[in-house]
């Protein structure tokens, strides 16, 4: 890596990390038991970069790559996974949507509202009846003149209900053509477009889930992003590297949770000495260590081909796989350490425990995962 480089990822890795401290750690738990989404620390966000990462200068962004991204989401998702999930969210899904495909006064319009957290965005693949197989989508878009009409639900989108401007895919063509659904970008407050139900989750409790209904929702044929038929092949586009950043939160989680587990285990005394002189304990600690090194390798590989501009599907499939389960595991063994007050919320465990469980989960579950894997294996 370049002196430059380096000196940029230092700078946002530090930015990051104090602004954490500063303007999350205080509320954390707060916000995790009121399930409050905090927008106006996603606007402070905005101005201190962290919502567009990757975006262009031009375009109002700092212009930085993944591996800058995946720090800031490290830095974050260390202190609390819900922030970091939302940074992802409207960094690698919405915006980079956007980014990716959309026209040039899209962009204009768009990005540096994005960019700056004025606006924060949504995503909207995921149906009640198609998760996993998006394929079979049921949210319909069907032409009237130089109009889309949007019917449908999508379900499970972060920002569902508060998000500025919405990236919506839609069917505009047969049911199981790839080539039958279609990218549209949608402003909240557009008639026939409405939040619906609010999800009260097991973890990431202060990041919103919500649905996004669309009832008679007419669409000009200028907010479609890229060309009809294009909206599937680009939202798996999209997910390559969105991958890449839930295995950094996985990353972030982990790591935050075992920072927690070596301290305590260095402060919490048994049998006359602390616990990290019993072996059961420190090579729990050696072996969370261990599979964390291995994630974080695994997804800065992932990073590194991305800001190359190789295709990454495979490596990003792997890092979200790996980093997730092993994050599951990390934070799993953390509660262990602590013992009996690792199940009580006033200690930080329990919450990465909670939260570690999303990331096998969304943007494609871990056998999801696998599938994509083996299928590029396979294929070659
Ligand atoms: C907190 C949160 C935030 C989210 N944010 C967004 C968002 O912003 N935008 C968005 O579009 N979506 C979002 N999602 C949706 C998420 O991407 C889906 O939940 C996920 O893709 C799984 O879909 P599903 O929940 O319908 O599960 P299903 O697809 O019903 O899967 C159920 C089980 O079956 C397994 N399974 C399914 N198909 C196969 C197969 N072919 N082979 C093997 N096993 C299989 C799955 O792995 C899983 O274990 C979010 C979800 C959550 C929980």
């Amino acid at each position: 890596m370049k002196v430059e480089a380096l000196e940029n990822l230092k700078m946002i890795k530090e930015s990051a990390r104090d602004f954490a401290e500063a303007h999350i750690r205080p509320h954390v738990m707060e916000w995790d038991e009121s399930q409050h989404f905090p927008m106006d620390l996603f606007h402070k966000m905005g101005k201190h970069g962290f919502l567009g990462v990757i975006v262009p200068v031009k375009y109002g962004g700092v212009g930085l790559g993944y591996q800058e991204y995946i720090t800031v989401i490290e830095e974050i998702g260390k202190v609390c996974g819900s922030i970091g999930l939302s940074v992802a969210a409207h960094n690698s899904l919405c915006t980079n949507h956007i980014l990716m495909f959309g026209k040039e006064e899209q962009k204009q319009k768009y990005l540096p509202k994005l960019a700056s957290g004025q606006w924060i965005g949504a995503w909207g693949l995921t149906e009640p009846n198609t998760g996993s197989d998006a394929g079979r989508m049921r949210c319909v878009a069907e032409k009237d003149g130089d109009y889309y009409v949007l019917n449908g639900a999508k379900n499970f989108i972060t920002h569902g209900k508060s998000g500025h401007v919405a990236v919506v895919i839609a069917r505009t063509g047969e049911l199981l053509d790839s080539h039958g659904m279609t990218a549209f970008v949608v402003e909240r407050g557009t008639p026939g477009f409405s939040g619906g139900k609010k999800e009260n989750k097991l973890g990431m409790r202060a990041s919103e889930t919500a649905e996004m209904i669309f009832d008679n929702c007419r669409l000009h044929k200028s907010q479609i992003l890229g060309e009809v038929g294009d909206g599937f092949i680009q939202s798996l586009k999209i997910l390559d590297g969105g991958r890449i950043s839930i295995a950094a939160l996985s990353v972030a989680i982990a790591k935050g949770a075992y920072e927690a587990a070596v301290q305590y285990s260095q402060e919490r005394q048994q049998f006359g000495k602390p616990i990290s002189k019993f072996q059961a304990i420190c090579f729990k600690l050696a072996d969370m260590a261990t599979k964390i090194e291995a994630a974080e390798l695994l997804t800065r590989k992932a990073g590194f081909l991305k800001d190359k501009g190789e295709t990454s599907t495979t490596i990003s499939a792997m890092a979200k796989l790996y980093a997730s389960e092993i994050s599951c595991q990390v934070a799993n063994e953390a509660v262990q350490v602590y013992g009996g007050y690792g199940y009580t919320k006033d200690f930080p465990v329990e919450k990465y425990y909670r939260d570690a469980k999303l990331c096998t989960i969304g943007e494609g579950t871990s056998e999801i995962q696998k599938v994509v894997i083996s299928r590029q294996l396979l294929k070659k």
